[in-house]
Formats: structure tokens, sequence, C-alpha cells
């Protein structure tokens, strides 16, 4: 019947939607999952043309705001020094990543025991440690075996090429006697379940047409779909609506006509990333949750962390191999865990990057004035491009109630839907870590060769890792969703995405949300029987 309750609705077919998705599939539950952006077409990609570059800062924009597609909701960052970026399609954010992906420590879980910050995640390495696994094998994860920064875990794939830039930052870490690694990358190194390996090409962050990248539409959602989960593109939620009884009973949806629909759902599960899903929770009002849903606890939308980045770029005599390859090569966890001397908590990963196409080569050297004007501007910009590759410090964010996602006074999506606010502040603890990961950073270049840097802190356009704002926890008073995702307050809700951590970890999040939806989806599996009661 049409207007028949679904089993389960999903929002949101980005990374752990798409996960969560495929897991819950096998159950044959009757799934919908409601997508305000479209399935992306990959021969239309930038990476198939000549313009990927320019097109980086058009309609393949990281920003929102910038790329303004009528499947996008604008953000109001202008109270942050780090800007939001995202992408809204099948395939949510994964579009544009750049697919580094390494996992948490154990020790992220645990950061109130061992350093007496923050709060200790309800769960262990332990408990994702299946799901890891799970989720490595249907993404396809390229790396070796064997790194000692972590417990053991066996690639699918040999690691991506070092390159002449990650052979050359090499030998610096090498002369300093700090810990390198091969990446883990989502990105496959040979064919690897129908998808193309990687060619090399280098435009991965406006999407691989090669497929080699493992963005969700290509990954888990042919496999969701063909066992039965239906996708609706171009359905964007307004609201979840609640019954008399203040369970969740479906959603307010607006189609690409403007037009309004209802569904009804049993269970409901949020898929709409760190500021995507406290945006639609704080937009579901209700007599039973006037302050937004599932929000008794008044944390929807508190403690949003980014991961504050710093980038430090070398300039080398030598030609490097530039922008051709993955940007992913190697890391360097060096500086990961707390060592209270260097004046800060918590610690960081250094993403050893390749070089840069001539438009950013170009960008970077004017905004960093080693291309001035004039008659030597071309040979000055002779001598950075191909010769410039760095890294970057991706820093431990410690949540703080008063960096917020809450919905802007007056900022509307094309379908006149509040738009989310952000107010964030970068904390002492994350100054002094990005002051230190910079300082370091410029040794092991100089020790490799680098002749001039150029650096970043923090990337204001860096906001690509979005966490903490509906965390996990066992105290109702003090998390919003339990340690299996589900809501404290609305009994048939979960929340599947970023927004549940606890804490940000030094590394890219992904690989851990995506476990943690499969994990969310088992814990459903296994009580399937009571989880209405
Ligand atoms: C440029 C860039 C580079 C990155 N590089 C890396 C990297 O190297 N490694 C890494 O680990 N991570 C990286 N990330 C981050 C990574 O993409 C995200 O962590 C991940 O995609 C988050 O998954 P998610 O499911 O929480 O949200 P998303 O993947 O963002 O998906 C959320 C989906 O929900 C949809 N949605 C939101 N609101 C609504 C609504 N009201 N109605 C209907 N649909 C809605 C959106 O359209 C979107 O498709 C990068 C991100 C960017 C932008
Ligand atoms: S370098 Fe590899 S992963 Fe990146 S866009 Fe090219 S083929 Fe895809």
């Amino acid at each position: 019947m049409p207007n028949d309750p679904v089993d389960v609705l999903i929002i949101g077919a980005g990374a752990s939607g798409a996960a969560v998705a495929w897991s819950l599939a096998e159950t044959r539950m009757h799934i919908v999952c409601l997508e305000q952006g479209e399935w992306m077409k990959p021969h239309e990609y930038p990476s198939s043309g000549r313009d990927w570059e320019a097109r980086r800062f058009g309609d393949f924009s990281i920003s929102p705001n910038r790329r303004g597609r009528v499947t996008d909701y604008p953000v109001n960052d202008d109270n942050s020094p780090i800007s939001v970026a995202n992408f809204n399609a099948v395939g949510g954010s994964t579009i544009l990543y750049a697919g580094h992906f390494p996992r948490f420590h154990p020790s992220d879980f645990r950061v109130k025991t061992l350093d007496g910050v923050a709060d200790d995640w309800p769960i262990d390495y332990q408990t994702l440690e299946p799901f890891y696994a799970e989720n490595d094998r249907m993404m396809g994860v390229s790396g070796l075996a064997g790194d000692p920064a972590y417990p053991d875990k066996q690639p699918l794939m040999p690691p991506l090429p070092l390159g002449v830039a990650g052979q050359t930052l090499a030998r610096g870490f090498n002369t300093m006697g700090w810990h390198w690694w091969p990446s883990d990358s989502a990105i496959a190194s040979e064919d690897y379940e129908g998808r193309g390996g990687c060619i090399n090409l280098g435009a991965c962050t406006v999407g691989c047409a090669q497929g080699a990248k493992a963005s969700t539409d290509i990954t888990y959602w042919p496999h969701a779909v063909r066992a039965g989960v239906e996708v609706r593109t171009r359905a964007r939620v307004r609201e979840i609506t609640v019954d008399e009884d203040g369970l969740a009973s479906g959603a307010i949806y607006i189609d690409a006509d403007g037009l309004e629909h209802k569904i009804a759902a049993h269970v409901v599960i949020v898929a709409c990333n760190g500021v995507g899903t406290p945006r639609l929770l704080l937009n579901s009002v209700s007599a039973q949750f006037p302050n937004g849903l599932a929000n008794r606890s008044g944390l929807v939308g508190k403690n949003l962390m980014f991961h504050p980045y710093a980038s430090i770029q070398g300039i080398f005599p030598e030609p490097l191999d530039g922008y051709r390859g993955p940007s992913n090569c190697i890391w360097s966890q060096e500086f990961y865990e707390t060592e209270r001397s260097r004046g800060f908590v918590r610690g960081f990963t250094y993403e050893i990057n390749r070089g840069r196409g001539p438009v950013a080569t170009a960008m970077n050297g004017v905004m960093a004035d080693k291309i001035p004007w004039g008659p030597d501007h071309h040979r000055r910009f002779r001598d950075l491009y191909n010769r410039m590759t760095g890294m970057v410090a991706i820093c431990e964010d410690l949540p703080e109630k008063h960096n917020t996602v809450t919905l802007d006074a007056e900022l509307t999506d094309p379908d006149g839907i509040p738009a989310p606010k952000i107010d964030y502040t970068l904390s002492e603890n994350s100054q002094r870590m990005l002051a230190f990961a910079i300082e370091r950073a410029s040794e092991v270049l100089r020790a490799a060769g680098a002749v001039d840097l150029i650096t970043e802190s923090p990337i204001a356009v860096g906001g690509w890792h979005l966490m903490g704002t509906a965390r996990m926890g066992t105290d109702p008073e003090r998390s919003v969703v339990n340690e299996w995702g589900r809501s404290h307050d609305v009994k048939n809700l979960f929340i599947v995405d970023g927004s549940i951590f606890v804490t940000s970890a030094g590394v890219n999040p992904t690989r851990t949300i995506q476990a943690l939806a499969l994990y969310v989806a088992d814990s459903m599996k296994q009580r399937l029987a009571n989880l209405f009661d």
C-alpha cells in the first residue's frame, strides 16, 4: 500500500548511509533512503576534462556556498576560522574526498582515562575491529601490512606508489629517525570488484572518473540497491515527524519540483553528517521536542569538532613528479600519542601529499608572495611548478560545548528550510599543536632537501571532517545516542554519521564513521525482535 510505513527510513546516502543500508538489506525489510542530491555521472567529472582544476572553484568546489548547486544547502560559517566542506549526492562527501583511510588507534577511545580530557567512548577498538575489516572489504583498501603504529591489519591491495615526492619525504623522515609508512587508502591500486585500478592522474578530489577511488555510489550502493533498498534522490528532508508517544513516525521531504511528501516509517536512521544531522534534528520541532528532536540533553549541535589542519609545503631545487598520482602516499604518526612536554595533549598525523596542478601552484605561489607580478612572473612560477610537495597535519580536536551548529535566523536552502550556522573557535590546545606540527614538519622538509617553505594554519577551507554534534554515551544527560547509536529520547531513531563521535582522534574519520555505521546496523539486527519495544 502506498502509505504503509516503510520498515526503515534512512536519511542521507553518503559514507554512513550507504554502509548502514547495505548491512540492513540482508534482513529483507522494506528500506528507503532519502537523499537531497542526485546520482553522479562519473563521465561528467572534471577529472575527465582539461579544465579539471578550474572546476574545483566552480561546480565541483568543496564549499557548498561556492558551489551553490540546487542540491546543496548553504552554511553560515562566518563565525569560524574554518569553513565547512562537503558534497551532497548519492555517495555524499565521498564523491570529493581524498580517500586517505587511517583507522583510529586503540588509545583514541580512552582519552579521559589516558589524558584526563574529554570523555572515553562507550565502545573500544576491539568492538569496531570486525566492522573495520568488513568495511575495508566493501570499500577496497590499499596499503602495506606491518605498520608499527597500529595493531595488525591486512590491507587488501598493494600500497599506492610513493612516487618521487613520497620517496623524497620518506628520506627526510629517515634522516630525522621518525615514523612513516605507506598510507592506507580507499583507492584501488589494482582492479577490484569491477572497479578499475588507479591510473595516477591525480584529480581525485573532483571525483574519480576511473572508479578507483571508493566513493559509496560505486561501492556500497550498487549492492544495497540490488538487495532491494530504494534510493529516492532529490528528496530533501525538512523534518522528522513524531507520533503522540514521542516515537519517530517518518519524515516530510521536498522533491525536485518543490512538492512536499510525507513518508511513514517504523524506524528512522539519520546519516546527514556532523552538520546536516544536527540541522535536521533542530528543524524537527514538535510539542514533545520543542528544542529539536532527540535533544532533551541540549547537546544536539554542541561539541562540533573539525580537525584543525596545518599545511606545510616545501619547495625543492629539483623537479618532483608534480600532481600525478593520488594525493595520498605516506603518513607519519611520530607525534600521535600524548607527550605533555610538547605543551599540548593528544596529537596528529602527517598526511604526506604529492604536488599541485598548475592552477593550484599559481594560486599558492601568488598568495604566499612567491610569484610576484611583473617580469619575473613566469620564471618564478616555473621555480614552483613540479617542485612543491609537503604534508598536512591532521590535529585532534577536543570537544567543547561552545563549538556549535545551530539554525541560522535568516539563511535558508533553495526550499526555504533554515540553514545551519557554525560558531567555532580554535582551542589553545589546538593552536599549540598546530604550531608544533609546523615546526617539526619544517625540520623534516629541510632534511628532505627543501630550500623554502609555504605554510597555512589552520587551513581556512579545511572543514571537511564534521564530528561530535550528537555524541554517543551511556548517560542520557551527557549524550544524544547510546552505545549502539540509538537516541536516548526516541527509541526508534538512530544516528550513524560522524555526529556520534565522542572525540575526533588525529586521523581522517571516514573509515571509523563507516565501521560505526556497520556496528550500529549489526546491533539493530541482533535486536530486531525488540527494536520497537
Ligand atoms: C574535499 C574533501 C576531502 C576529504 N578527504 C577525506 C579523506 O581523505 N579521508 C577521510 O576519511 N575523509 C575525508 N573527507 C571526509 C569524508 O568525505 C566524510 O567524513 C564522509 O563522507 C562523511 O560521511 P557521512 O555519511 O557522515 O556524510 P556525507 O558523506 O557528507 O553524506 C551525507 C549525505 O546526507 C545528505 N543529506 C544531508 N541533509 C539531508 C536532508 N535534510 N535530506 C536529504 N539528504 C540530506 C547529503 O546530501 C549527503 O549526501 C573529505 C571530505 C571532503 C569534502
Ligand atoms: S589518481 Fe587514481 S584515484 Fe585519483 S582520480 Fe586518478 S585514477 Fe582516480
